[in-house]
């Protein structure tokens, strides 16, 4: 069965839509399985019908999905979920019940995108300029390895290979 412990609000600081647990969340737990959402191929996300190429999340080297929730939750470069499996969101910390949850686009991405408006995520370590996992600096790429807090397809294509 899907999971989805969230519900999509307003982030009045973003000026758009969040996604906020509508429940107490254990560090661990399932926030959010997306693998409902509709798969695309493409060769590159500026290939994405519509505004997708801003929205879907990769899943492998050249698909990406769309879904509902999983395109209303913004990014953290200091996030407090990751990206399990393929399509989870999974809480790196306990949440309260009507906190927003973030999560970084980095830790699916893996393609030319470039996120168009600078991060405004305003955490210390910000980066700024949001794109791929191997745009991050290597300790960031290794601690999400390491830790396993990115997309299956990105462990499968820098950790697994071969
Ligand atoms: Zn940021």
């Amino acid at each position: 069965m899907l999971i989805n412990l969230t519900e999509i609000k307003r982030d009045e600081k973003l000026k758009g839509n969040g996604l906020f647990v509508i429940k107490d969340i254990e560090k661990g737990e399932v926030i959010l399985d997306w693998s409902d959402g509709v798969l695309y191929k493409a060769k590159s996300p500026y290939y994405l019908p519509g505004d997708l190429v801003d929205h879907a999340i990769q899943v492998s080297e050249n698909e990406w999905v769309d879904h509902i929730f999983a395109r209303n939750a913004n990014h953290s470069c200091n996030p407090n979920t990751s990206v399990n499996d393929f399509t989870k969101f999974i809480a790196l910390k306990d949440i309260k019940k009507g906190e927003e949850i973030f999560w970084d686009y980095a830790m699916t991405e893996d393609s030319d995108w470039v996120m168009p408006i600078d991060c405004l995520c305003g955490e210390n370590d910000c980066r700024i300029r949001i794109s791929s996992f191997s745009a991050l600096d290597v300790g960031k790429q290794e601690l999400y390895k390491k830790e396993k807090i990115c997309s299956q397809w990105l462990l499968n294509k820098y950790v697994f290979k071969n």
